[in-house]
């Protein structure tokens, strides 16, 4: 069956015919592309069509599709048990290989998915400060728990829903909104909730408003003021832990979290999230103490293994890893901007190693107020234009796309050609 006839029959039995929003490709006026296979750096889909894929599962994907070490790992451990409902040593061994490269994670959690994880580290910052408030950033999205569904960025700013109905507003009183890269707006809202606050969390590069780094020294300045009010920062890196370095955003900019929150590339493609941080924090969690959290599916053993798999391909020649990741994502940089200079477009490409995204503004971004000001017409036309020439990329104007390391010259090249002709 075609993509087109699958969406038909998918509209009658999915809202939106898909299972999450920005699958629907809604915001650049095409329809949903139905995968059937991906291998390395391609995806296939139904109408038969090849893609060089940026996507990358949203971030998973950092060896590729299908990586020949993962899948070995994810069959072995399926012949011997799907899921055991009772704890495994690849959970330790897991674990231990996270906290290696995260020296602020002492303990951690194993949860089913990056939602559960930082929803998971909310509780337990509110647990352990016995404080009721948190502080997000506008833009930065957090998984879809009711207290982070307040100014998120990604699926809810695609679609122009800034807040999801059914949040009460019980749920969303307790979340104050500060402006990302402007420290003074964090430092207000402390000031006017004295001794209210549990938790700051942040993605330390925003990675669902688009692709939006840090100034200098303002994660600096977040750790500094947070740490002087008895506020936990929450570092989610969902979707930079392991991506920008090993150790993720806090070994790239040298700030450490009080809590991580971890999900994507450490389940190499299973659903997989974690949580961890100070001892005496983690300590808090049941059965160790208080603090209640549980999962089914946590710790899954072929998630775990996929995982664990991952890793060790990512720690084999870790240098050459990431290298070669950076130098595919400025050979692509190069490229575009070569391009986009030629035909006098006005655009932003930030890039933060292998992860990336190009706006069409010609106003730098460094925060969700100045992503919103994107022409998204523009990028709708360019979308339309790159998905037909085979390359397919996030189908939206306010997420980052991912290179992997199955990425080639050859596709880079081929990525570029298509560019070319889809922007006039
Ligand atoms: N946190 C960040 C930074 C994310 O990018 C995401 C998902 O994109 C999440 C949390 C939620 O993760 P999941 O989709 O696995 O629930």
């Amino acid at each position: 069956m075609s993509n087109s006839e699958l969406y038909r029959e998918a509209l009658k039995v999915m809202p939106g015919g898909v299972n999450s929003p920005v699958r629907a490709f809604k915001s650049v006026g095409a329809e949903p592309v139905f995968s059937v296979l991906a291998k390395g750096s391609k995806i296939w889909d139904s109408d038969g069509s090849e893609y060089i894929d940026y996507i990358g599962s949203w971030g998973p994907a950092i060896l590729g599709h299908t990586h020949e070490d993962v899948i070995a790992a994810v069959i072995e451990a399926a012949t011997y048990g799907l899921s055991f409902g009772t704890a495994t040593e690849n959970e330790i061994r897991l674990a231990e290989k996270i906290m290696h490269f995260f020296p602020g994670i002492e303990m951690l959690r194993l949860v089913s998915s990056g939602t559960e994880a930082t929803m998971s580290a909310l509780r337990l910052a509110r647990g352990y400060t016995k404080r009721d408030k948190v502080i997000k950033f506008a833009g930065c999205y957090h998984g879809h728990a009711d207290s982070f569904l307040v100014a998120a960025g990604s699926g809810a700013m695609t679609l122009g829903v800034p807040n999801s109905p059914g949040v009460t507003e019980g749920a969303a009183k307790d979340t104050l909104i500060a402006k990302f890269n402007d420290i003074g707006s964090v430092e207000e809202l402390i000031a006017n909730n004295p001794d209210q606050v549990a938790a700051v969390i942040i993605e330390p590069v925003i990675g669902n408003a688009g692709v939006i780094p840090p100034v200098d020294g303002f994660l600096q300045k977040l750790r500094a003021v947070t740490e002087a009010n008895g506020i936990l920062l929450i570092m989610d890196e969902v979707m930079t832990g392991f991506r920008l370095a090993p150790g993720g955003a806090q070994e790239l900019y040298g700030v450490e979290g009080d809590l991580t929150t971890l999900g994507k590339v450490i389940g190499g493609g299973m659903p997989v999230g974690a949580f961890g941080g100070k001892r005496e924090i983690m300590e808090m969690m049941a059965p160790a103490g208080p603090v209640y959290q549980a999962g089914t599916l946590s710790g899954n053993p072929v998630s775990v293994a996929a995982g664990l798999a991952t890793l060790k391909v990512i720690e084999w020649d870790m240098l050459k890893f990431y290298n070669n990741l950076e130098r595919m994502g400025a050979m692509l940089e190069a490229g575009v901007r070569d391009i986009l200079d030629r035909k006098g477009l006005s655009y932003q490409y930030q890039r933060v190693g292998s992860m990336a995204c190009l706006y069409f503004t010609d106003e730098p971004v460094v925060s969700y107020e100045d992503a919103a000001t994107c022409d998204t017409e523009k990028f709708g036309e360019y979308y339309r234009g790159t998905l037909s020439g085979g390359v397919l990329m996030p189908p939206s104007q306010f997420e980052a796309f991912f290179i992997g390391d199955a990425h080639s010259e050859a596709d880079i090249e081929k990525t570029l050609e298509v560019i070319e002709g889809a922007v006039v």
